[in-house]
């Protein structure tokens, strides 16, 4: 158990969960050097921005995140390492909010967003969305007035894919957050408590869900997962990237399926070499480069190849719609 990692929360009525992290964060980047620096950094990270037709694309360059964005996520590296997610393995200065007795909130040492948490499950399990989407949804709205959550599948983006977790970051850092209203969608269904609406020209296209009953969004989300297992049959869970918020009294899922890890530009060498993972903030529209020599000379070009060949193919994708 986390128990002894556990901080007490001093105003557990009248404090909102979003302002317990916040706190949590404030004294982590006091007490952990670690976090301290790579926050400190965060501020003055190098940030620019392409446009396409009705979105934006940012490139952040982040040396922090080359963990991450180089992790061996394969089976041998992941049994031969220590999980850096279960408790006994957490730095000592590391402390964390109990959510539920479940999960515990962290603060991720290697932010993307300004304010950035890692919420790990209790117990070493692996990482599956179906089984813990009711989990995604309680947090959302637990954390509505400040965070979105998002989960990457465990081929694509996630670091720990042996141990569930989740991820918070602030809410309108990514450009889905902000576009989401203004882009293009086509509505599947509309009815009093369910949307399903997809994007066909937004370079990775995604299936959103907005409902604000949690049984109808759980049922359209198990049907999307169901028909994306159908058209990408993988042997865990079929490949996908979800960002979850909660506003206006009800839920927005954003399902990015996936059909394929990394791209071909990581795997290149030399020159031709970008090192880009991509998972859930880079297809909400923050793209991740920890060399500056990525961020300097990549292109609008790279980056249209890089998420559409993460993404799902065109054909692909009308048949996950035409399961729904
Ligand atoms: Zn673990």
């Amino acid at each position: 158990m986390y128990k002894d990692k556990l901080i007490n929360n001093k105003n557990p009525q009248t404090e909102t969960l979003s302002s317990q992290i916040k706190n949590l964060l404030d004294s982590q980047i006091v007490d952990w050097e670690l976090a301290k620096n790579n926050y400190k950094g965060l501020e003055s990270v190098k940030v620019k921005d392409f446009s396409f037709d009705g979105f934006s694309i940012k490139i952040q360059f982040n040396p922090s995140r080359i963990i991450s964005t180089s992790a061996k996520v394969d089976a041998k590296s992941i049994q031969e390492r220590k999980c850096f997610l279960c408790k006994e393995n957490l730095p000592k200065v590391q402390t964390g909010i109990d959510y539920k007795n479940e999960y515990i909130i962290l603060v991720n040492p290697f932010p993307i967003f300004p304010e950035h948490f890692t919420i790990p499950k209790v117990d070493h399990k692996p990482q599956r969305i179906k089984e813990n989407f009711e989990d995604i949804l309680d947090l959302s709205k637990d954390l509505q007035d400040r965070y979105a959550v998002f989960y990457n599948g465990p081929k694509c983006g996630a670091s720990a894919p042996d141990h569930m977790h989740f991820q918070a970051g602030i809410k309108n850092f990514m450009p889905v957050d902000y576009e989401f209203e203004s882009i293009q969608k086509i509505t599947l269904s509309n009815s009093d408590n369910l949307r399903i609406s997809y994007t066909e020209n937004y370079l990775r296209n995604f299936i959103s869900l907005e409902s604000p009953d949690k049984y109808q969004i759980t049922k359209a989300f198990n049907k999307v997962y169901d028909s994306i297992e159908q058209v990408e049959a993988k042997d865990d869970e079929p490949m996908m990237n979800v960002v979850a918020s909660y506003q206006n009294d009800e839920w927005r899922i954003i399902v990015f399926p996936r059909e394929k890890h990394r791209p071909s530009h990581y795997f290149e060498e030399g020159e031709k070499q970008i090192l880009l993972s991509p998972a859930s903030v880079d297809l909400g529209g923050v793209c991740i480069t920890p060399r500056e020599d990525d961020f300097n000379k990549i292109t609008k070009r790279d980056i249209k190849d890089i998420l559409t060949q993460v993404g799902v193919g065109k054909e692909k994708f009308d048949k996950i719609i035409s399961g729904i």
